[in-house]
Order: C-alpha cells, then structure tokens, then sequence
C-alpha cells in the first residue's frame, strides 16, 4: 500500500483537519513541510491547535517509519 493511502488514515482521525484539506498548493501534501500547505496556515492563525497538528506530525512519522 503506497504510503499515501496510510497518511489519508492518519488524516482522517483529524476532522477539525478536513475543512482545510485542498486548499494545499500540492494536492499530494503530507502537511509536514511542503510549502504553502493550508494545514500548516491553519496552525500558524491558531485554527488548528498546534498540539493537534504536533501529534499528527508524530502519527504521520509512525506510519513513515512502518
Ligand atoms: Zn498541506
């Protein structure tokens, strides 16, 4: 399974995410550090909380590592 099938899973355990996916520049963005990700704005305005998106960060790292 390509892991971008398993990033979508990750994802989808973050609804308050949901709203602020494809708006993305990149419509494969993983919202770890591509540029212009929508996820990653989302946090910096404080729609998203940052520890939120901390421990999306850290499930998207457990499914790269797997
Ligand atoms: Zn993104």
């Amino acid at each position: 399974m390509p892991v971008f099938q398993d990033t979508q899973q990750v994802m989808l355990g973050y609804s308050e995410f949901l709203s602020h996916l494809g708006k993305c520049k990149f419509s494969d963005c993983q919202h770890i550090n591509e540029p212009q990700c929508a996820i990653k704005n989302a946090v910096d305005k404080n729609i998203i909380q940052p520890a939120r998106y901390q421990s999306y960060l850290e499930n998207i790292q457990e499914v790269k590592n797997s």
